[in-house]
């Protein structure tokens, strides 16, 4: 199965992992939880009146938790290397091996810089898909933008990385849309088990 490693759970983090893991991809989040978003109160997230940044947090864990995405907190990755067909990623002890890895690790871009990805000045060089100069490698948010620094974007941002995986993966251009009735059938199942 294809597995997806993902590094920071800031909103660029997680919501790469949310798409992937959604849309059949094995995910797993590193993440040593020092992201910006517990010094944030979100006024200017579109669809979110006013919410203090950990609160918001909380409920995109808990989201991509319950579409089944391995979540490790606590857990700092100190190396990516790439390797003939895919990545190898160190936490402590352990090496973990992944098809694909989305850097989404704030304004810290060092491991970008170990695994050789191209720099335009002090900012990881992506195209529109986040891919970085690494086939397979995606860097995303706050350490691909100079000034930029906002949650909205950077969860756009580990969106689009995670659609142009899915796009790689099936062949085609994927869009992740649901409608209406997907939810009458997701809460009808919920439901039906209360
Ligand atoms: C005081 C303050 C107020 C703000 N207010 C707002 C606001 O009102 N509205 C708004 O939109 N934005 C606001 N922001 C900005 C917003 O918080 C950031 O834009 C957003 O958090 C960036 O998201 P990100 O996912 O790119 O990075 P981050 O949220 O910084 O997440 C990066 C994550 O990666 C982890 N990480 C780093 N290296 C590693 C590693 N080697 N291994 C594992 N994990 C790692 C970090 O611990 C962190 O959890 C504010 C920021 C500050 C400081």
């Amino acid at each position: 199965m294809t597995h997806v490693i993902v590094v920071g759970g800031g909103p660029a983090g997680l919501s790469a992992a949310l798409f992937t893991q959604k849309n059949g991809l094995e995910t797993t989040v590193f993440d040593t939880d020092k992201t910006w978003m517990h010094k944030a109160h979100l006024f200017n997230y579109p669809g979110i009146g006013s919410q203090d940044g950990t609160a918001f947090l909380d409920t995109l864990r808990r989201q991509v938790d319950s579409f089944g995405v391995e979540r490790h907190q606590g857990e700092k990755v100190t190396d990516v290397a790439a390797t003939d067909d895919g990545f190898t990623v160190t936490v402590g002890d352990d090496e973990h091996e992944a098809d694909y890895v989305v850097l989404a690790t704030g304004a810290n871009r060092d491991l970008a810089e170990s695994l050789g990805c191209e720099f335009d000045g002090d900012l990881v060089d992506v195209d529109v898909t986040m891919e970085t100069s690494v086939e397979g490698a995606y860097a995303t948010g706050a350490m691909v933008r100079a000034e930029e620094w906002q949650a909205v974007i950077s969860a756009g941002d580990g969106a689009a990385a995670a659609l142009n995986i899915l796009s790689t993966e099936k062949g085609e251009n994927y869009h992740d849309f649901d409608v209406p009735a997907d939810a009458d059938r997701v809460f009808g199942e919920l439901a039906d088990e209360e």
